[in-house]
């Protein structure tokens, strides 16, 4: 096994078969060694500079039902909300005044938000804020959208595949959704110039080591500048209620083997590996992510953003709490960077 490694390292590739046999190796050893080779590799480009996302969660409406999600259609219990372009630019200036430079707008997929409400969103905080980086993460939109959006200021967009297998994709969402519609989606983002992010859940339902290694092979083709990688988690209203949640190992080991396959891409340790375990922030650093994402949407709807049970939305994730967090990291031979955090090119 370790001599995939060594190739990984050399080639920054696999094949499908390699990453099958890979992926669900059971020597704990080796995945100390990987763990370790993808701290060095991010050590090597990024330092320990850890790039903070201020997280708007600004709608809570989607048209979409995917079966995993909390704010799904047909979800009876999810609380609706939206925020107005006031709020969303208040939540940012008080992200900018704590020393965020980079915000993350993400929402369901919520029709009131046509290209006439959004662009002048982007637009307001990319006035307000013009050293700040804009992220959206707000689903399948059209390219004349998505170029926009672009224009109006946004730099980088989040929109992960979820799975890279047709099968897989089918057991997480009904039709009309579609892997090839979404895959198009991320390739039509890159075209235009947006820093890109992709990924997966870890555990979700149908997943397998060969799911796993169709994703690693989408992440090297496709090469995004951002992956998000975080464990499936049930949430009590959606088909999935009964199953069980990803496992946080394998979340750790995906996020190393990420970083070896791109040792310049933005990784978060995602608010789901904070929820399913208490120490997920750090044992995701630990792992190659550089990237925390606290949440700065306004206390009254924060708790109304669950997309599953037990989402954490205070502590490590709040952004309220920067400064805990901030000491948290330097504990741990981090330091919070209040730059915009861009990918760096090789
Ligand atoms: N509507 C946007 C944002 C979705 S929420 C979009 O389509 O991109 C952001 C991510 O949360 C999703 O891409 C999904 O990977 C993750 N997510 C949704 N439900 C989840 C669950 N039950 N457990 C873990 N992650 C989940």
């Amino acid at each position: 096994m370790i001599d995939l490694l060594d190739r990984l390292s050399a080639h920054r590739s696999l094949s499908q078969d390699e990453w099958e046999a890979l992926i669900p190796c059971a020597d704990p050893l080796f995945w100390e060694e990987a763990r370790c080779r993808a701290l060095s590799v991010r050590d090597e480009v990024y330092g320990r500079n850890v790039f903070l996302r201020g997280l708007i969660e600004f709608t809570s409406f989607c048209r979409n039902d995917c079966y995993y999600c909390g704010l799904r259609r047909s979800s009876r219990s999810a609380e609706r909300y939206r925020l107005g372009l006031g709020e969303i630019v208040d939540a940012c200036r008080s992200g900018y005044e704590a020393g965020f430079r980079s915000f993350v707008l993400q929402g369901g997929e919520d029709p009131f938000f046509t290209d006439e409400r959004m662009v002048p969103i982007v637009a307001a905080i990319r006035k307000a804020f013009p050293d700040a980086a804009i992220t959206l993460s707000i689903g399948e939109r059209s390219r004349e959208s998505y170029k926009a959006l672009r224009e109006a200021g946004a730099d980088r967009y989040l929109l992960r595949h979820e799975t890279a297998d047709e099968a897989h994709y089918r057991i997480l969402h009904p039709q009309p959704m579609s892997l090839s519609e979404r895959i198009g989606c991320l390739r039509t983002l890159k075209d235009l110039g947006y820093q890109t992010g992709a990924g997966m859940m870890i555990g979700s339902p149908g997943s397998s080591a060969h799911t796993l290694a169709e994703d690693m092979l989408l992440i090297a083709e496709l090469q995004p500048e951002m992956v998000g990688i975080g464990p499936f988690i049930p949430h009590h209203d959606t088909p999935f209620s009964a199953e069980r949640q990803g496992s946080v190992e394998l979340t750790l080991r995906m996020l190393s083997l990420v970083r070896l396959l791109d040792p310049h891409v933005l990784l978060p340790a995602t608010t789901a590996l904070g929820t399913a375990d208490a120490d997920g922030l750090i044992k995701g650093l630990d792992a190659g992510a550089n990237v925390i994402m606290p949440n700065l949407t306004p206390s009254p709807v924060r708790s109304k953003y669950l997309i599953y049970d037990g989402k954490k939305i205070s502590g490590d994730e709040a952004a309220e709490n920067l400064a805990m967090i901030s000491a948290k990291l330097a504990a741990h031979g981090y330091r919070a960077s209040t730059t915009r955090g861009d990918y760096i090119a090789y």
